[in-house]
């Protein structure tokens, strides 16, 4: 990936990489990624020295760009190949969605923020980017114009699991969700087989609410 700016906060970076390791981010693959995107490009300009902190920051419009551990275990969990078609809802920064283009084939990223969105695409062009598709919309109904997916990743906390979503995973698909109540939620993979569906919890986890048809009324 070419960017004229990735070598500044070089060494911030591999630290940051460091600790993720020490927290049990082991797949290469996901390491790579995050060695190759650069963080500081993703957040306001006012918090760019903390990128590298294992933090979620603010990006404007009471959004967050979440925790990079949490980034890491949605894709360490999903142990990409290269070859798969991913959905993201709630683009918010672009980061995870940077990330995801180094892992899979092509991304859709819907987000429900217009400016949030057109600050990522930004992002996203200026590192060089190009297999991401991004539409500003609801994404609790999903992007059925590209549907099935091989992997589904919700970015924000969801009262429920929104039907869409599981409507829309590929056979042998899977989708990570977090599902709870507005402050805290369980991170959940569901991975499709024919109509059937399995759900395993990940992990315990904190996001901004999933607003839409298919999750919160409000944010
Ligand atoms: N992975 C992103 C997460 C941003 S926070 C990052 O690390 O930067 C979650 C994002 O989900 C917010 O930008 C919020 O606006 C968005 N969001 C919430 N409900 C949504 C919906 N129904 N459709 C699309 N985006 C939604």
């Amino acid at each position: 990936m070419a960017s004229p700016v990735t070598p500044q906060f070089t060494g911030a970076r591999r630290r940051l990489i460091d600790e993720l390791r020490g927290k049990g981010i082991s797949d290469m693959a996901v390491l790579r990624a995050l060695d190759l995107v650069p963080r500081h490009q993703f957040v306001p300009t006012g918090v760019r020295h903390r990128a590298y902190e294992d933090a979620p920051l603010p990006i404007g419009n009471g959004q967050t760009i979440s925790q990079p551990w949490v980034h890491a275990t949605y894709l360490q969990t999903l142990h990409l190949s290269g070859s798969e078609q991913v959905l993201e809802i709630g683009t918010g920064s672009g980061y995870q969605t940077a990330l995801l283009a180094q892992l899979c084939r092509h991304v859709y990223s819907v987000e429900r923020i217009r400016p949030l969105l057109e600050t990522a695409r930004d992002a996203i062009t200026a590192c060089g980017i190009a297999n991401v598709s991004l539409l500003c919309g609801d994404g609790t109904v999903g992007w059925p114009e590209y549907a099935p997916y091989d992997a589904i990743l919700v970015s924000a906390g969801s009262p429920d699991v929104p039907q869409p979503l599981l409507d829309q995973l590929a056979a042998g698909g899977r989708l990570m969700v977090p599902v709870g109540g507005r402050d805290d939620q369980r991170l959940m993979e569901i991975t499709r087989s024919g109509d059937e569906f399995q759900s395993r919890e990940v992990s315990d986890v904190r996001f901004v609410p999933l607003v839409g048809k298919h999750g919160w009324d409000t944010a």
